[in-house]
């Protein structure tokens, strides 16, 4: 595949996402409080477009196709828990490979319980349903790399960073989505009258 076409293709697919995300309710655009106290004209919920199987398997399909584009072989898929579960499970089924998550342990430290285990070397591909700051998937990454596997990638949904993120592999995201957020102080749709909405709330 020509790199245009593959452009083309992968901006298709952000287009689908986008219109599906937005009419499960997972992406909203308005004015919103944010669990940090942050006011934001945007709020992602990627849980509302993932409990959708179809949904979740197409666009898991799309990542799976750039992923494998890009030469990457995975032997196995981490999605870290809660965000990556049902990404990262999609994700394993698209590319034909286990899928296994992460969680904190009595310590608060990200590890693998259940048994789960990775031989050395174990190439594992990292899923989020959105990357933000990339702080939790380099927290991921790091633990990844200390048992021994080569992290390969990170796959995910949406991409929060706005570019400001460098992350020590490659990243693939179906969908850029670019939030404003500010301080409830100095917030300009308080200033315009927006009624403020607590996400996961109804308006009103
Ligand atoms: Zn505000």
């Amino acid at each position: 595949m020509t790199h245009q076409a593959a452009d083309t293709l992968s901006s298709k697919a952000a287009d689908t996402l986008e219109n599906q995300l937005r009419q499960e309710e997972a992406l909203l655009s308005g004015h919103f409080r944010l669990s940090s106290g942050l006011h934001s004209d945007t709020y992602v919920q990627c849980a509302r477009f993932l409990r959708r199987p179809e949904l979740a398997g197409a666009a898991c399909a799309a990542l799976a196709a750039q992923i494998q584009a890009a030469g990457l072989q995975a032997e196995v898929v981490v999605g870290p828990a809660m965000g990556g579960i049902v990404i990262g499970y999609e994700l394993a089924r698209q590319l034909g490979v286990p899928g296994i998550f992460t969680e904190r342990d009595a310590e608060g430290q990200m590890s693998l319980r259940r048994g789960f285990t990775l031989a050395p070397g174990e190439r594992v591909i990292i899923a989020e349903d959105v990357v933000t700051t990339g702080k939790s998937t380099l927290e991921v990454a790091r633990i990844l790399t200390e048992m021994g596997a080569e992290v390969l990638a990170v796959a995910s949904l949406i991409d929060r960073t706005g570019g400001a993120v460098r992350l020590p592999f490659p990243s693939f995201a179906l969908l850029p989505v670019v939030a404003a957020v500010f301080r409830p102080e100095s917030c300009p749709l308080c200033v315009a009258g927006v009624p403020v909405v607590k996400p996961g709330s109804r308006p009103g």
